[in-house]
């Protein structure tokens, strides 16, 4: 278990479908850190029928990024308020070096800054293998993978029938979203080694692996 004593932010980068988002909930419960994801906060504001949700939704059916300075005004409003004063773990931003330049501005106001970015490494054929078979219930939201955790046929929610395909998963937008990944988000692979603050684990290990070393990982800045 990790021993916080200081307020510590970490990022969680890597290719679309290499985890982050599981990762990120089992790690923020094992740490206490509170788990910020930006594609969870536009999926709400759509639920809730707000205007920035609708404009999301645009780009995200396209698998297209939403536009830097709306995702950064409503990251930035979301690490002011109390509950993020302890440090978080973010899942999904930055995804440009625009986003990581106005986040470390941000933290450093604050006198803070990232301990680490944790990108978990996966190729682009094991990304289109995963994406392509992950489905979720229309019911309540749980996620499955057609190969790998399949739906559960004796669950009156989640079996088959209930599932449905993200329209962010399917083929064309899955082909969308990896260039999208390679223009956009991987300089910031660059960004964070020359800032001297990326740690690498293989995603391509077992869950629970991957989570191991990324607890390392943590544990290695978390003074
Ligand atoms: P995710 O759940 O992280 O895969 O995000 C789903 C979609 O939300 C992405 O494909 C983008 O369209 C949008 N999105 C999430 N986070 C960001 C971000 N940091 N910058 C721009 N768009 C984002």
């Amino acid at each position: 278990m990790i021993q916080r004593d200081a307020t510590m932010y970490v990022i969680l980068l890597g290719p679309p479908g290499a985890g982050k988002g599981t990762q990120a909930v089992q790690t923020a419960a094992a740490t206490g850190l509170l788990h910020l994801s930006t594609g969870d906060m536009f999926r709400e504001h759509l639920r809730n029928g707000t205007d920035l949700g609708n404009l999301a939704k645009t780009y995200m059916d396209r698998g297209e990024l939403v536009p830097d300075d709306v995702t950064i005004r409503m990251l930035l409003e979301r690490i002011g308020r109390t509950d993020a004063q302890a440090g978080c773990l973010f899942d999904g931003f930055p995804r440009t070096v625009e986003q990581a330049r106005a986040l470390d501005e941000a933290l450093s106001a604050q006198n803070d800054e990232i301990a680490v970015t944790v990108l978990i490494d996966v190729s682009n054929e094991e990304i289109t293998r995963r994406l392509g078979g992950r489905v979720s219930c229309a019911a309540c939201g749980s996620v499955f993978h057609n190969i790998f955790n399949p739906p559960d046929e004796s669950s009156p929610c989640c079996d088959t029938v209930n599932m449905i395909q993200r329209d962010d998963d399917k083929p064309e937008a899955i082909a969308n979203r990896l260039q999208v990944y390679a223009d956009q988000t991987e300089p910031l692979v660059a960004y964070y080694r020359d800032a001297g603050k990326l740690s690498t684990v293989n995603g391509e290990q077992p869950p629970a692996a991957v989570g191991a070393e990324l607890l390392a990982a943590l544990e290695a800045v978390s003074g």
